[in-house]
């Protein structure tokens, strides 16, 4: 994409401090380092956020972010670490090609969650609501075949749906929480 920082590290038109690179991803060192070895894991293909990203990309990027994790802790001598990952505007997204942030910690105080996002007591209040709304979320092999079903590609073998009706039958049983 023409306007793109990331693309544009890709294509090697801005420098970057490159840590890693495969066919389908490189990482990099960010340029606003929040902790030392803050590093940046980012899909070579350019996409906005992660659900837009490729099925394949998205099961390979859990192990590169891994593969990276282990290496900065064991090259830094860290003692843990935070991935994350933001989605659109309201997320703080800035840069809008999907990144994997790695931050390196190393035993300095501070609750990454509790800074970022300290406790909403309204939700608190509301989770038995939530609950209802998100619960019984379909398989992903189950909601995949409806995908695909409604993008008009023909099925050829009948079991999943077999499997689709036991599945719909084991959630009806499930007790509620
Ligand atoms: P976001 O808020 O979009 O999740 O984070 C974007 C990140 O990209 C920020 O942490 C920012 O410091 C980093 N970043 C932005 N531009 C560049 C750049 O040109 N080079 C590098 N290495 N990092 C960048
Ligand atoms: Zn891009």
């Amino acid at each position: 994409m023409d306007d793109c920082i990331f693309c544009k590290i890709i294509q090697g038109e801005i420098q970057a401090l490159k840590i890693y690179e495969d066919e389908n991803f490189i990482a990099f060192l960010d340029i606003n380092p929040r902790t030392k070895g803050h590093s940046l894991v980012i899909p070579k293909t350019h996409y906005e956020t992660f659900i837009e990203m490729d099925d394949d990309l998205v099961s390979k990027i859990g192990l590169v972010v891994k593969h990276i994790a282990k290496t900065l802790i064991e090259k830094l001598n860290a003692t843990g670490f935070n991935i994350l990952n933001n989605n659109g505007e309201s997320a703080g997204q800035v840069v809008k090609h999907i990144h994997i942030h790695i931050l390196p910690r190393y035993g300095e105080k501070g609750h990454a969650m509790e800074s970022a996002f300290p406790v909403d007591e309204e939700e608190k209040n509301n989770l038995e609501k939530t609950y209802n709304i998100l619960k019984n979320i379909t398989p992903l092999a189950i909601a995949h075949k409806k995908e695909k079903k409604s993008e008009g590609k023909k099925q050829e073998k009948k079991p999943d749906e077999d499997y689709e009706g036991v599945i719909f039958d084991m959630v009806d049983r499930l007790p509620d929480y």
